[in-house]
């Protein structure tokens, strides 16, 4: 069993159609993929297009036993201080979401209006997932906004993703170097010591971002995957009928023992998003 927990729908970008239900589906099957989580998007930086999470919970009700719908809401709605997200998202679980995300929000991480949406999703027990990067849920060097995060909400399940979140995997970050920076991991990443420090903490491999984390350094890749088993999510981000995926042949080929590959590929999924 293989649970992707990032993937996309619908037109995303001007110059690429994105992918319909039927196209997900074929490409789930050409990677060995059973289940995948389908995200909205409902903030303007990333993308060009939005998802809206009504759109997402159309196409997923085509093939429940498949894809598995994630809502979105944008933090700004309304004049500032006015927007309750609570009964937004309490009707879109109500309809079947399991989870928050994509949150690509351009604010930093830990602002008070993205705060009521993870106080909604606390009440809700909705886990969130986070893209990080230099503009998107904006955080300093070392994580500390996602850090008083994951003290201030224990209630809510954060999933990291994204290329300022994995560049924290080694210890030698430069903040003015490379989004997705080469070669071996240093001893003393961020990653590792908020997985450690927080139960509340998990992570997705997907993207470039999570690719490039275990690829930079495949021994310590390893090593990382079997010491953080219970907290590593399979995920792709697919997108496109044409993207390389190499995500899925990486973690099928890394040496890791029966236990951690069957967690991190669909046990932490069934257990977070409480399938
Ligand atoms: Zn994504």
């Amino acid at each position: 069993m293989l649970i992707d927990t990032h993937a996309h729908l619908g037109r995303l970008r001007h110059n690429d159609q994105g992918l319909t239900p039927e196209a997900l589906l074929r490409r789930m099957d050409e990677g060995g993929i059973d289940r995948a989580v389908v995200l909205a998007v409902e903030s303007p930086e990333e993308l060009d297009y939005y998802v809206p999470t009504a759109q997402v919970l159309r196409w997923c009700a085509c093939c429940p036993d498949r894809l598995i719908p994630f809502c979105a809401c944008d933090p700004r709605h309304r004049y500032p201080g006015r927007f309750d997200p609570f009964p937004v998202l309490a009707e879109h679980v109500a309809a079947g979401c399991r989870g928050f995300g994509e949150n690509l929000c351009g604010l930093p991480i830990d602002d008070p209006m993205q705060r009521r949406v993870y106080d909604a999703c606390a009440r809700l027990g909705l886990p969130v997932l986070l893209h990080i990067d230099h503009h998107i849920n904006r955080d300093g060097p070392g994580l500390p906004g996602l850090e008083r995060l994951l003290r201030d909400h224990p209630g809510v399940t954060f999933i990291g993703h994204g290329p300022h979140f994995w560049r924290e995997i080694s210890g030698d970050v430069d903040p003015a170097g490379p989004a997705y920076p080469a070669g071996s991991v240093a001893p003393g990443g961020r990653v590792a010591a908020l997985l450690e420090a927080y139960p509340n903490l998990m992570a997705d491999l997907s993207a470039g971002s999570g690719h490039n984390a275990l690829a930079r350094d495949p021994a310590h890749a390893v090593a990382f995957l079997e010491a953080h088993a219970d907290r590593i999510l399979f995920a792709t981000d697919v997108l496109a009928e044409d993207q390389d995926l190499p995500i899925i042949e990486l973690f099928r080929t890394l040496p890791l023992s029966e236990a951690s590959r069957e967690a991190i590929a669909w046990r932490n999924a069934t257990r977070v998003l409480r399938l």
